[in-house]
């Protein structure tokens, strides 16, 4: 909500989840009460202290210089899964628990490989010298 404010929009820049402070990026996904279970479920992330007015673009610059390219696609899943909660917390009932991001991001990359390795995903040769799509 800071951005739009910033941009001259009226709305209330307080983050919704917590009360406590304006919500920035950093504060979303990052600051805020609402994910310290987040913070401490994933081992890259624990005791990593960032400040409020950090850039998340210098939080995440960060994290792809120390990260290994699978640790990096499972922080880019937390957050997506983070924001997602955010928005089920604030939005609708949500069924979405803090607890469950890192377990749920695990589970979402093993799938989306395993996925990935299947056999139906596979081009047969006859799908592949059409170059597009045709009757079986
Ligand atoms: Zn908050």
């Amino acid at each position: 909500m800071v951005n739009l404010a910033v941009r001259g929009i009226q709305v209330c820049t307080q983050c919704p989840v917590c009360s406590m402070r304006p919500e920035t990026t950093i504060h979303a996904l990052w600051g805020c009460n609402g994910v310290t279970q987040v913070r401490s479920d994933c081992y890259f992330l624990k005791g990593s202290g960032w400040r409020e007015n950090t850039h998340f673009q210098d939080f995440f610059l960060f994290f792809v210089q120390i990260l290994n390219s699978e640790e990096l696609v499972l922080l880019c899943v937390i957050l997506w899964r983070v924001w997602f909660w955010r928005n089920q917390k604030i939005h609708s009932p949500s069924t979405v628990r803090t607890e469950d991001v890192v377990s749920w991001a695990t589970g979402f990359i093993d799938d989306y490989r395993s996925a990935n390795k299947s056999e139906l995903l596979k081009v047969s040769p006859h799908v592949a010298m059409c170059g597009k799509w045709c009757p079986p």
